[in-house]
């Protein structure tokens, strides 16, 4: 009997000590996502990133992404997407026409995971290497027909609520048709608008928005650590609010150089693009309440790897065609619900999740 209650008393306390620990595990992993970085390469199929790995002697900080899935991209009107249909599909979990920017097929607006995050208090930012105005960035704040509206588009940045951006297009801000002056007018909601990223401190103070070329910034080769410093900045300046934050950033120009069937532009263009996904993952593996979820809206080019070395990093590619392709573009995700980005998956579904998990 003494040995049966021994017995026992040791199960209670090991029932006890289980207990307390899953307790302990569970107050230590936070379940909720505090901040998500969506990170779209436009037309980055798996090709491009392949050719950027090799080049780079066979790794690629994507690699350290714990979770991989596979998007369709086909649009409303085409089974060859645009990257409006395609920024709009990723931006709002609608499928419309090519061409349409933050609307649905029947031309309805629709709201972005960006503007819902905005509504619900959480920092909101954009970071493209095109012109702020251009399809991808545009699908996250704008409702227009036509994605070519860059000035209308503009405008629509100013009742948008974005708290930071950075990217090209002043133009479309400031050398209108109508003369009017949008950077003046962001001014007077209080944005602080500059043209450069060289001599600005991090956190800036929101909002603020920067726009670092009259169009489309220069090629990778061309522009420095452009992407990296502003994906730096843009983190540590919407962390700093404290409220928790949904960024987007765009490697906008590996589409240029696949439209221009250019191997070495695309090379370029993708390790530019991975060492801003670098800083990306760098802050959600130090934060622990960070999702990082990165993908492509299609694919450019319709690349094909011929040849290659990883001791020599270098590349032999091929190109199908000067537009777009229609396969499928890989997903890759970190951090806090990584894990619910796998399988394949419509591109519409990627939004619609990231919602689900802030809890928009
Ligand atoms: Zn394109």
């Amino acid at each position: 009997m003494k040995k049966v209650l021994f017995l026992f008393a040791i199960f209670a306390l090991f029932v006890g000590c289980t207990k307390q620990c899953a307790n302990k595990i569970e107050y230590s992993k936070p379940s909720k996502v505090k901040n998500v970085i969506f990170m779209i390469g436009d037309g980055m199929g798996l090709n491009q990133i392949y050719a950027g790995m090799t080049a780079n002697g066979g790794t690629l900080n994507i690699e350290r992404c714990t979770h991989i899935g596979l998007a369709k991209t086909y649009s409303a009107s085409s089974y060859i997407t645009d990257s409006a249909a395609g920024g709009t599909a990723l931006a709002t979990g609608n499928k419309t026409n090519n061409g349409m920017i933050g609307m649905n097929a029947d031309s309805v607006a629709v709201k972005s995971i960006l503007e819902m995050a905005e509504e619900a208090g959480l920092a909101t930012g954009l970071v493209a290497t095109v012109r702020i105005t251009h399809a991808t960035p545009a699908a996250f704040y704008a409702h227009q027909i036509n994605r070519g509206m860059y000035e209308e588009i503009a405008v629509e940045m100013l009742t948008s609520g974005v708290d930071f951006f950075v990217g090209g297009g002043r133009n479309n801000f400031e050398v209108r048709n109508d003369s009017l002056n949008y950077s003046d007018s962001l001014r007077n909601a209080n944005y602080n608008i500059v043209y450069s990223i060289d001599s600005v401190e991090a956190p800036v103070l929101l909002p603020f928005g920067v726009l670092s070329a009259d169009e489309d910034m220069p090629k990778a080769s061309e522009r420095g650590d452009f992407l990296p410093n502003a994906v730096d900045l843009a983190i540590k300046s919407l962390d700093a609010r404290g409220d928790g934050f949904f960024l987007m950033v765009e490697g906008s120009q590996i589409d240029y150089q696949s439209h221009g069937n250019d191997t070495e532009g695309v090379v370029n263009e993708v390790l530019d693009f991975d060492r801003a996904i670098r800083i990306a993952l760098d802050f959600a593996e130090r934060d622990g309440e960070t999702l990082v979820v990165i993908t492509a809206d299609h694919e450019t080019g319709g690349m094909t790897i011929m040849n290659g070395s990883y001791v020599d990093s270098t590349i032999t590619a091929q190109f199908n065609t000067g537009g777009h392709t229609g396969t499928m573009v890989p997903i890759y995700s970190f951090g806090l619900h990584a894990d619910k980005f796998t399988g394949i998956m419509e591109n519409t579904e990627i939004p619609l999740r990231i919602k689900e998990i802030l809890g928009l």
